[in-house]
C-alpha cells in the first residue's frame, strides 16, 4: 500500500526528493524479552525514522517477523503482535522517509531464506554504488522485491562464492560503496558492521546476565536497562553468539570521518557519539557561535527542539536571558492532514506558537542548528516578528548547508539548499531577518575538541558544509543530473 505524503510529513515541506534513509538499528542477543526491548530500543531510536518501523526474531527454531508503516507504538504496543515475535534474539528498525514510494515491502529489517539459512537485515545509511550494483545484480538474475538500498546486501551475500555468512557478508560489504550501520541476524549470530569510515553510529551494550546489545545511539540502551560497552570500530564486523563477541576488520584501518551532523541535529540530545555527550557538544556549539557572532540584544530563543542546547550556549556565553520565546506543540501528529491551499501559510503554528510575553518590545536572537531550504527560518522570523520582537537576529548552530549528502541524512537536491543559492547577506534578506551569522567551520570543530578543521584530513564527514566527500559517488559522474535522478529514484 503506498501512503500519501501527508500522511508521514506534518511539516509539509520535507520531501520528495532524494533517498530517505536516516534510519535507527536495534539488535538483542539472549535476552528473554528480546522483541519488547527490540520495541522499547527502536522507541527511543524513534527520531532517527518515523515512517516504518520492524521487528524480526529468533527463536531456537525459525523466525518471526512484524513489520508495518508508521511509529514503533502504533506497530508494536499490541500485545497480540508482540506474542508472535518469539525468542531470545531480535532486530530491528526505524525507517525515516517521506516520498510516496513509502511501502511496506521496503520496511525493514529485511528477511530472506538462503542457502545456508535464514538472515534478516537492517541498515542505517545510503550505499553511494546500490545503482550500480542493482543493474548488474538484475543482470545477474537478481530479482528484487523492493526499491531499499538494503536489498542489494541481500543479493550479495545470495550469490557470494564464500561458504560461511560471515564470509558471504565481508563479501558483500567489500562490494559497497557507502555509509551504513548494519545488524544482521542469523540463526547462529547476531551480526553487527560499520563502514570502513565510521560515518553511521553503531554501538555495542550488554543487557541483562548474558545479553547483548546493538543500537545506533546509547538513548537506545538506557530504557532497557543495558550497560554501553563501547563504539563498534569503523569497519569493524562483530559477530555475537553464545560464546561471546568476535570482532573482525577485514578492510584494515583508517581514520574515522563519523557524520558531524549527528552532533548538531540528528542524534539524541541524551546519547553519547563517540564518546562525545551529544547535549554537551552542542552547548560548546552555542558558546563559540556566540563568540564568534555576538549582537546586543534582550533575548536568546531557541527554535524547539533542536535548537535548545545550543541556544542555552549561546545564552551563557553572551549572558543574555535565555527564554523560551516559541513553544513547540508535540502533539502533531504524522498523520494531520495538511489544510487547503488558502490557509496553508498557518501550517506551521501547527507545531510552533510564538510565546508574546518573552518576545514583545523585544530585540530577539533566535538560535537553530540549520537552515536547508530556508522555509522553517521564513515562518518563524515572521512569527516572532508579528508577536512584537522589535529586531530579529538569527544565529545558526552549523555552517552553511552548501552540498547534499549522500551517506544517509535527508537533504533535499542542491539546487534547492538556500546556501547553494544565496550568500549570506542574500539569505538573511530572504528569511526577514535583521542578521543572520552562521557558526565557522573551525568554530564547529573547536566545539568538538580539535584545534580547528584540518583540510588534509578532518576528523568528521562535513561534505554537507565543505563538499569534501569522503566516500566515493559512483552512482552519480560529475555534473550528470540523469545520473542523480537515478539515485534519488534508488531509494
Ligand atoms: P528548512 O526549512 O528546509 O530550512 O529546514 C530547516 C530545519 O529542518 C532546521 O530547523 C532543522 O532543525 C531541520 N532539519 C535539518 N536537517 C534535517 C533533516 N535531515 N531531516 C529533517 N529535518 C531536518
Amino acid at each position: 500500500m503506498d501512503i500519501a505524503p501527508e500522511q508521514v510529513s506534518a511539516d509539509g515541506h520535507w520531501n520528495l526528493e532524494r533517498p530517505h534513509d536516516e534510519c535507527g538499528v536495534f539488535g538483542i542477543w539472549n535476552h528473554s524479552d528480546a522483541a519488547a526491548l527490540t520495541a522499547l530500543g527502536l522507541h527511543a531510536l524513534q527520531h532517527r525514522g518515523q515512517a516504518s518501523a520492524g521487528i524480526v526474531s529468533h527463536d531456537a527454531t525459525r523466525f518471526y517477523s512484524h513489520r508495518g508503516l508508521g511509529l514503533v507504538g502504533e506497530n508494536f504496543e499490541n500485545r497480540a503482535v508482540m506474542e508472535t515475535l518469539k525468542g531470545h534474539r531480535a532486530i530491528g528498525h526505524n525507517r525515516y522517509a517521506t516520498t510516496g514510494g513509502v511501502v511496506l515491502r521496503n520496511v525493514q529489517p529485511l528477511y530472506a531464506d538462503f542457502a545456508f539459512g535464514g538472515l534478516a537485515v537492517a541498515h542505517n545509511g545510503n550505499l553511494t554504488n546500490a545503482t550500480l550494483l542493482r543493474r548488474a545484480l538484475v543482470g545477474r538474475g537478481c530479482l528484487f522485491q523492493s526499491t531499499s538500498d538494503s536489498e542489494v546486501f541481500i543479493h550479495l551475500i545470495a550469490m557470494s562464492r564464500f561458504a560461511t555468512v560471515i564470509d558471504r557478508l565481508t563479501d558483500a560489504l567489500r562490494q559497497v560503496v557507502g555509509a551504513y550501520s548494519l545488524i544482521a541476524l542469523t540463526e547462529n549470530a547476531l551480526i553487527g558492521a560499520r563502514d570502513p569510515l565510521g560515518v553511521r553510529p553503531l554501538i555495542l551494550g550488554r543487557v541483562g546476565t548474558d545479553g547483548w546489545v546493538l543500537a545506533s545511539e546509547t538513548c537506545a540502551l538506557e530504557i532497557v536497562d543495558a550497560e554501553f560497552v563501547r563504539d563498534i570500530e569503523p569497519g569493524e564486523i562483530v559477530v555475537i553468539t553464545d560464546t561471546g563477541v568476535q570482532s573482525i576488520k577485514p578492510f584494515g584501518v583508517q581514520p574515522s570521518r563519523f557524520c558531524v551532523f549527528e552532533y548538531i541535529y540528528f542524534a539524541r540530545p541524551d546519547s553519547v557519539v563517540e564518546g562525545m555527550p551529544v547535549y554537551e557538544a552542542r552547548k560548546r556549539i552555542g558558546e563559540v557561535l556566540a563568540r564568534e557572532s555576538h549582537v546586543d540584544a534582550d533575548v536568546v530563543v531557541p527554535v524547539p527542539d533542536s535548537g535548545v542546547p545550543s541556544a542555552m550556549g549561546y545564552a551563557t556565553e553572551s549572558g543574555i536571558p535565555f527564554e523560551l520565546g516559541i513553544i513547540r506543540n508535540h502533539y502533531v501528529g504524522r498523520t494531520f492532514i495538511e489544510p487547503t491551499d488558502n490557509i496553508r501559510h498557518l501550517g506551521v503554528k501547527l507545531k510552533h506558537s510564538a510565546n508574546k510575553a518573552v518576545l514583545e518590545g523585544k530585540r530577539v536572537i533566535l538560535v537553530d542548528d540549520s537552515i536547508v531550504r530556508g522555509t522553517t527560518s521564513r515562518k518563524i522570523v515572521e512569527m516572532v516578528r508579528n508577536a512584537g520582537a522589535t529586531e530579529v537576529h538569527m544565529r545558526i548552530s552549523s555552517p552553511p548547508t552548501t552540498h547534499s549528502c549522500y551517506y544517509g541524512i535527508d537533504t533535499p537536491e542542491r539546487s534547492k539548499l538556500l546556501a547553494y543559492r544565496l550568500t549570506v547577506e542574500e539569505m538573511a534578506a530572504r528569511i526577514g531577518v535583521d542578521s543572520l551569522a552562521f557558526i565557522s567551520k573551525d568554530g564547529l570543530y573547536q566545539a568538538l575538541g580539535q584545534a580547528n578543521r584540518d583540510p588534509r584530513q578532518p576528523k568528521y564527514c562535513d561534505a554537507c558544509f565543505t563538499g569534501d566527500y569522503p566516500i566515493s559517488l559512483p552512482d552519480i559522474s560529475d555534473n550528470d543530473t540523469r545520473q542523480l535522478t537515478l539515485l534519488s529514484e534508488a531509494g
